[in-house]
C-alpha cells in the first residue's frame, strides 16, 4: 500500500484533504477515557475508528507516535464548567477512593480495547501525573493576558481569542442569547475554566497546590498539556468523538494556540455516534452496553468491530442486536472462506506486484478517508474471485487484516459442517478450532445412535453410549437448549483439545 495517497476529512476545514504529515513519526493524539465508569460500546466505536487510522498509516509506510490520555480528574458533568467532577462522583457511587476508581476503570478500559484488537498507544499519560505541565500552561496564558479570576477558578477569556468560534462554526451571538446557561461570574458563555478552586466547604480527594490556590485542572487544559508534552507542535492528527468538536476541542485549540502562538493541530478527525432508534447513545439504562454485556450475550468482541465497519466513521451507526448478529455471522463467513483458501493453496508464493494489484481496490477504499464499508466489500470481492489463485487470495486477506484487525487468519470459532449420520439424521457440527471438522464416520454413527435414543426417551441407552464415549475420552454434555457439546481429545481430531457442538435435526 506504500505510495498510495491518503485522504482524510479535516473537521477544521470541513473538507477531505490529502494527508501530508510534518513529522516522522506522524504524531497522533486521541482523547482518552474519563475513567469513572465502564466504557460503553458507543465510546469504543471511536477508538476502533482511531485504530483503523493508525493501522492505515502504518500500512502506508508511516511511522506513528500515538498518545491516548487517561482523564482521571477534572472532567465535570457538564460542558459549561458546572456540576460535579465525574471522578469524584464515580467514587461516591462505587464507594471507593477516587484513586482506586481511576485504577480500576483504567484497567477495564485497557482490557476492553485489547479485546477489540485495538493496538495500544506508545504512551498512556494520566492527567494526575501532569499537573505541573497544566499549571505551566495556565501561567503562560496568564502571562499573555488570556485569563481572569472568579471566586471559583481561573477562566480563559474567549473574547481575547478572536478565532474562537471558527473551528466549530459557532454562532456566539446566538449562543449568548439562546442558551440558558449558568453563567456564574463568567464574562462570556464560551469562557471556560482552566483551574478550579476546591470548594471551601468540601474536602476533595484529588486536589493540588497552585499559584492561584488549592484546586484541580479543567478538563480541556489536560489534553492540551499532555498532547504538547509528548508530541511536537503542530501535532499532525488529533482525534476524538464528534461530541468534542463544539466545546472540548474548540477550547483545546484556543488555550494551546494562545499559550504558544503556534498552530496546535493540522488535521482534526472526529468519529460519529453509535445511535439507537431514539437518538444518541445514552450512558444509562438499557442503552448502557459494555463489552461485558456483549460477553453475556455470547457476542465475540471482534463481531462488534466488524459491525463498526458497516458504516463510515463519519456517519452515525444505528445499533440493533439483529444488525450485530448479522455482522457476527458475516465475520464467521469471511473467516470460513479465507480458511478454505488455505487448504486449496498451492505452494508458490505470489509476487509483490500480484498482491498489490489484487489489493488495490481495498487500499483505495481505505485511503479514501477510511471508507471501511467499501474496503470490506472489496475484500469479499478478492477472496471470492476464482480467477485469482487461492494462495494469492489468502495472502491478500492476511495483508488486509493488518488494517482491519479482525484476526481473519484465525480459524473460525464457529465453523459449521453438516454431516448425515448413520440413521439418516442430519447433524450440524461446530468446531471451536478447526475446519473442516475432522470427525470419523464411526463416531458420527455412535452420536446419531445416542441422539435417536434420546429422541425416543430411551435414556438408559443414551446414557450407556455417553459412558462408552467417556471411556474413550470423549465428553458428551447435553445443553438446556437441546444441543449437545462434544469434547473430542487429540487423535480423533487432527489438533489437540477439540470441542465440537453437535446439533441434529
Ligand atoms: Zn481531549
Amino acid at each position: 500500500m506504500q505510495g498510495k495517497t491518503l485522504f482524510l476529512y479535516n473537521t477544521a476545514h470541513r473538507s477531505k484533504e490529502r494527508f501530508e504529515p510534518l513529522h516522522d513519526p506522524v504524531s497522533l493524539y486521541c482523547c482518552g477515557p474519563t475513567v469513572y465508569n465502564y466504557a460503553h460500546i458507543g465510546n469504543l466505536r471511536t477508538y476502533i475508528f482511531e485504530d483503523v487510522l493508525k493501522r492505515t498509516l502504518v500500512a502506508l509506510g508511516y511511522n506513528v507516535r500515538h498518545i491516548i490520555n487517561i482523564t482521571d480528574v477534572g472532567h465535570l458533568t457538564s460542558d459549561e464548567d458546572t456540576g460535579e467532577d465525574k471522578m469524584e462522583k464515580g467514587a461516591k457511587r462505587e464507594g471507593g477512593s477516587v484513586w482506586d476508581i481511576a485504577v480500576h476503570f483504567t484497567q477495564t478500559f485497557m482490557h476492553d480495547i485489547a479485546l477489540l484488537n485495538i493496538l495500544p498507544p506508545d504512551k498512556w499519560p494520566k492527567a494526575t501525573d501532569h499537573i505541573p505541565q497544566m499549571i505551566d500552561l495556565v501561567e503562560k496564558l496568564e502571562g499573555h493576558g488570556f485569563t481572569y479570576k472568579t471566586s471559583d477558578g481561573i477562566y480563559f477569556d474567549t473574547a481575547k481569542f478572536p478565532s474562537y468560534a471558527a473551528f466549530a462554526g459557532l454562532d456566539t451571538e446566538n449562543l449568548r442569547a439562546g442558551e440558558r446557561v449558568e453563567m456564574g461570574e463568567k464574562r462570556s458563555v464560551t469562557d471556560f475554566a482552566l483551574w478550579k478552586f476546591s470548594p471551601k466547604e468540601e474536602k476533595r480527594q484529588m486536589e493540588w497546590e497552585s499559584p492561584w490556590g488549592i484546586g484541580f485542572p479543567g478538563w480541556h487544559i489536560e489534553c492540551s498539556a499532555m498532547s504538547l508534552a509528548y508530541l511536537p507542535q503542530p501535532i499532525d492528527i488529533h482525534c476524538g468523538g464528534a461530541d468534542h468538536i463544539r466545546v472540548h476541542h474548540t477550547n483545546e485549540i484556543a488555550q494551546a494556540e494562545a499559550a504558544t502562538g503556534k498552530t496546535f493541530v493540522r488535521y482534526w478527525l472526529h468519529g460519529e455516534f453509535l445511535v439507537f432508534e431514539k437518538g444518541k447513545m445514552a450512558k444509562s439504562g438499557d442503552h448502557f452496553i459494555t463489552m461485558a454485556t456483549l460477553r453475556q450475550k455470547d457476542i465475540a468482541p471482534l463481531a462488534y468491530r466488524m459491525f463498526c465497519y458497516t458504516a463510515h466513521y463519519r456517519t452515525p451507526l444505528s445499533f440493533s442486536w439483529d444488525a450485530l448478529a448479522a455482522s457476527a455471522q458475516s465475520l464467521t463467513n469471511l473467516r470460513r472462506v479465507i480458511g478454505s483458501l488455505s487448504s486449496q493453496s498451492k505452494a508458490s508464493s505470489p509476487s509483490v506486484l500480484q498482491i498489490a494489484s489484487a489489493l488495490d481496490p481495498f487500499y483505495t477504499a481505505v485511503a479514501d478517508d477510511l471508507n471501511m464499508p467499501r474496503a470490506v466489500a472489496a475484500l469479499w470481492d478478492i477472496v471470492r474471485n476464482e480467477s485469482l489463485d487461492a494462495h494469492l487470495r489468502r495472502v491478500c486477506a492476511e495483508q488486509a487484516d493488518n488494517v482491519l484487525g479482525l484476526e481473519l487468519g484465525r480459524m473460525p470459532a464457529e465453523t459449521v459442517q453438516t454431516v448425515v449420520g448413520a440413521d439418516g439424521a442430519t447433524m450440524r457440527l461446530e468446531c471451536t478450532t478447526c475446519i473442516p471438522l475432522d470427525i470419523c464416520d464411526k463416531l458420527t454413527a455412535i452420536l446419531s445412535e445416542r441422539r435417536r435414543a434420546r429422541r425416543e426417551k430411551d435414556y438408559t441407552a443414551a446414557d450407556r453410549i455417553r459412558q462408552k464415549l467417556g471411556a474413550a475420552g470423549i465428553i458428551v454434555k447435553d445443553q438446556p437448549d437441546g444441543s449437545t457439546t462434544i469434547s473430542i481429545p487429540a487423535g480423533i481430531c487432527t489438533d489437540d483439545d477439540k470441542k465440537a457442538l453437535i446439533f441434529m435435526d
